[in-house]
C-alpha cells in the first residue's frame, strides 16, 4: 500500500492508474478506523481495480464547540489495517491543500442540507460536501464506497454528485454494527463503560420500531413515540431527534411507506450517536 500525503502526487497516481485503464474506487473516512470502515474497503476493492482511501478530519465539517480537536486520530494504526485489508493507497493530505490559502469555494444541496443532522450541526453538510467534491477532483474516481449509517449524507452527496454530473458510481454499504446491535462509530471511544452500556437503547430502540412496522403499524407518529419514550427510559440518553422520513426529500412521512427512513440522534452523556432503518414495509 502506498502512502500519499501531497495532492499532487495523489493526482499523478490516479492519472497513471487511468492511463493503464484501472478502474478506481475511493473511500473517504476521517480515520479512526473501524470494521465499518473497513467493509467500504472490501466492497471498494470488490468492484474497483484499485481502492483509494482517503483519511482526513475535514474542519470544515464540524461546528464550534464540537469535537475536531479532540476526534480521535491514529494514522499509523489506520495505515496497518488498511493495508491488512489490501487497500492500495492512503490519502492523508494535510489541510491546507485540501483548502489553499485564498479558498473559497463551498458546495451547498438546498433544502436536504438543512434537515435532521443539518438543522443542528448548520454548516456540516457544506463542509461534507465540498470536502468530498476536492477529493473527487483530486483522485478522480470511478465509484466511491459511503456507510448507510450516514443515510442522510449518502443522500445528499448522491444529490451532488446527480445535479453536477460527477460521473462517479455512489454506492452505499450497510451498517456494520457491535455484537449488542449498537452501529459502529469513531465517536463510540468517547463513551465511558456506563455511557457504552447505555448506548444499546439506540439500536434496541430501532429494533422495537421495525418490531412494530412487521406487526402492520404504519403511523409514523406512533413509531417515532415508542422509539423516543425507549430511549428517554434511559437515564444516560437524550433525544436529540427521531423522524421517520421521505428519503427522497427528507420531509416527515404521513403514513410509513416502502423505503421510509427512520433515523435518530441520540446523545449518550456528551457523545451524540446517530443510527437509523430503512423500512421495507414487505418486512
Ligand atoms: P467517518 O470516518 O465517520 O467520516 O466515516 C467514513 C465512512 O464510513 C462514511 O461513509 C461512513 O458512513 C462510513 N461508516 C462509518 N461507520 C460505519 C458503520 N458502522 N457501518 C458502515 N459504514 C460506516
Amino acid at each position: 500500500m502506498i502512502r500519499v500525503e501531497s495532492a499532487a502526487e495523489m493526482k499523478a497516481r490516479g492519472e497513471a492508474w487511468r492511463a493503464a485503464g484501472r478502474t478506481i474506487g475511493l473511500v473517504p473516512t476521517m480515520g479512526a478506523l473501524h470494521d465499518g470502515h473497513l467493509s467500504l474497503v472490501r466492497e471498494s476493492r470488490r468492484r474497483a481495480d484499485v481502492t483509494v482511501v482517503s483519511v482526513f478530519v475535514n474542519p470544515a465539517q464540524f461546528g464550534p464547540g464540537e469535537d475536531y480537536e479532540r476526534y480521535p486520530r491514529d494514522p499509523e494504526r489506520d495505515a496497518a489495517l488498511l493495508a491488512a485489508e489490501g487497500a492500495d493507497a492512503l490519502f492523508l493530505p494535510p489541510a491546507a491543500e485540501i483548502y489553499p490559502p485564498g479558498y473559497r469555494t463551498w458546495v451547498e444541496v438546498e433544502g436536504l442540507q438543512d434537515r435532521l443532522c443539518g438543522g443542528r450541526r448548520p454548516g456540516h453538510f457544506r463542509g461534507v460536501c465540498t470536502v468530498v467534491l476536492r477529493l473527487f477532483r483530486i483522485i478522480r474516481p470511478d465509484l466511491a464506497v459511503f456507510g448507510w449509517k450516514d443515510a442522510q449524507q449518502f443522500l445528499i452527496l448522491d444529490r451532488m454528485v446527480r445535479d453536477l454530473e460527477l460521473g462517479v458510481a455512489m454506492v452505499p454499504a450497510p451498517i456494520v454494527r457491535e455484537p449488542d446491535g449498537l452501529a459502529m462509530s469513531s465517536r463510540n471511544a468517547y463513551l465511558s463503560p456506563e455511557e457504552r452500556r447505555a448506548a444499546r437503547v439506540v439500536p434496541a430502540s430501532l429494533d422495537a420500531a421495525r418490531e412494530m412496522l412487521a406487526a402492520g403499524e404504519r403511523d409514523p407518529g406512533r413509531i417515532v413515540g415508542r422509539v423516543r419514550a425507549l430511549i428517554e427510559a434511559e437515564p444516560l440518553a437524550r433525544v436529540d431527534y427521531v423522524e421517520a422520513v421521505d428519503p427522497r426529500d427528507l420531509e416527515p412521512l404521513a403514513r410509513i411507506e416502502a423505503g421510509a427512513l427512520l433515523a435518530a440522534a441520540v446523545f449518550i452523556g456528551r457523545t451524540r450517536l446517530i443510527d437509523n432503518v430503512r423500512f421495507s414495509t414487505d418486512e
